[in-house]
């Protein structure tokens, strides 16, 4: 059976890359009906942000990704906090110690950056030099006994070799050993680092599969050392490529955000992320763009990720959202503008108003955080155009002579509506004469508000005749 993991560090807030890491192990994980893990790794104790690990697990949630085992879930390989599993990595770090695959180093601080200095200013790759290899055992024993600080660094192979890694999405990749140093597995505060407390933890919890992103394939031969000196079979390996802004550079926070919850709060539907991001480098057989989960969970394969970056396209995003709100259904809409609506004045106020309101606005909502501002023209009593394009023409001479015309129609009629609008802009057009764009669009921009406003004929018949004339009369006094 495939299990899959997760595995984040609690440093912050899920990142969209973390979510599509994810969600590619969990739609494999269900394709192959096996079992998605989350584990975290927390052994890094100066980073640790309170709260994290629920808001992590939260948003996999909002996103529709269950969890199979992981903290506060359970399961048969738990606990699955890396900061709960400290006597399970001693233990193995003292098998790679008896068995000469690793060594305490004393080497201080001071030292180590002294070194690094030296070895930059003779254009020389920073790595530790191995003082504390040579040392004998029993000495280092002793110091060990007597408490002196130290870490503890594994050993790289001193005859150089090329270590191979079959990755699912990148084929035959290899790094020499020689460009990696003797890596530090335990940290002074005796906490285990990210290297080894992988390597034990997805051996322990039998994945099968490691996924996660490009910036760690330069661990893998690490990683790959350390399978060896326990004497494990290492998993498949799936290394996912990057995340791009347009311009190329790699995802970043000052070019839009990056995190699940902030998509989340602007009023992208779960799905449309989810969606979207499951293009972020792997594509489907043909050319469709829109998927349920359930469709994903079908058509995904690794070898249909890309090795390229992938482009993060925040326009493509919108249109995305755009397709997915007019495919709700009317009433699950509502549900999904209410807690947008629940932040305004307009919070609580005419249930059905807001149905209708909704109803109309459903085609060209690209946000569901867009509601409230477009909910004003419904909801306010004497509501005013903003935009400057509006504003201009409205404010034309041809535009006052339409409106002016058209609250001179309705003046003598009784009700406005759907049926007998086209009716009243001829009359208009008569009058007037004037006609086309310059006709119906001063109509469409004082009765909507918008360049990009609502169906003029849908918004006529909610608001009927009284408003229309309202919104015209303040349009004409501009
Ligand atoms: N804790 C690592 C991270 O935060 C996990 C990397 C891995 O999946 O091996 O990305």
């Amino acid at each position: 059976m495939v299990r899959l993991r997760f595995a984040p560090s609690p440093t912050g807030f899920l990142h969209v890359g973390g979510l599509r890491t994810a969600l590619f192990c969990w739609l494999y994980a269900r394709q192959q009906s096996g079992k998605f893990i989350f584990r975290l790794e927390d052994t890094d104790q100066k980073r640790l942000v309170e709260g994290a690990e629920k808001d992590l697990i939260h948003m996999l949630e909002w996103a529709g990704i269950e969890l199979d085992e992981g903290p506060g879930i359970g399961g048969d390989f738990g606990p699955y906090r890396q900061s709960e599993r400290l006597e399970i990595y001693k233990h193995h770090v003292q098998k790679l110690l008896d068995e000469d695959h690793a060594y305490p180093c004393f080497c201080s601080t001071e030292r180590l950056d002294n070194l690094r200095d030296e070895q930059r200013a003779n254009d020389e790759t920073p790595r530790y030099d191995g003082l504390c290899r040579k040392l004998r055992k029993e000495e280092s024993a002793q110091r060990v006994t007597s408490g002196e600080t130290h870490v503890v660094r594994m050993k790289i192979p001193e005859i150089p070799e090329t270590l191979l890694l079959n990755d699912l999405i990148r084929g035959n990749v290899s790094i020499e050993s020689s460009q990696t140093e003797d890596q530090v597995i335990v940290k002074s505060d005796g906490f285990p680092t990210y290297h080894l407390a992988v390597v034990v933890d997805d051996h322990l919890m039998q994945i099968t599969h490691v996924v996660r992103g490009e910036e760690w394939l330069p661990s893998f031969p690490k990683h790959l050392l350390l399978y060896r000196y326990f004497g494990w079979d290492p998993p498949a390996f799936a290394h996912l490529p990057l995340i791009l802004n347009p311009d190329r550079t790699k995802l970043s926070k000052r070019q839009g955000d990056v995190a699940v919850e902030d998509f989340r709060d602007q009023g992208f539907l779960a799905e449309t992320l989810v969606n979207f991001i499951s293009l972020l480098g792997w594509s489907p057989a043909d050319d469709r763009e829109l998927f349920t989960l359930a469709e994903l969970v079908e058509e995904f394969s690794f070898e249909r990720v890309n090795k390229s970056g992938a482009v993060f396209d925040r326009e493509k995003l919108n249109w995305m959202n755009q397709q997915y709100i007019q495919n709700l259904d009317q009433q699950d809409l509502v549900r999904r503008v209410t807690p947008f609506v629940a932040k305004t004045a307009y919070a609580g106020q005419d249930a059905e108003l807001l149905e209708k309101a909704v109803k109309i606005l459903q085609p060209r909502l690209v946000t569901l955080a867009e509601t409230p501002k477009r909910l004003a023209l419904f909801f306010d009593e004497d509501p005013h155009a903003t935009d400057p394009e509006v504003l201009s023409l409205l404010k034309e001479e041809s535009s006052k002579q339409v409106l002016a015309e058209f609250i001179k129609q309705l003046e003598t009629m009784e009700s406005l509506n759907e049926e007998n609008l086209a009716s009243v802009v001829k009359n208009v057009q008569t009058a007037t004469n004037i006609k086309g764009k310059n006709l119906w669009m001063p109509l469409r921009y004082a009765i909507t508000l918008e360049a990009q406003g609502p169906d003029l004929k849908l918004i006529v018949d909610l608001f009927g005749r009284e408003k229309c004339m309202r919104l015209a009369q303040s349009a004409y006094e501009l």
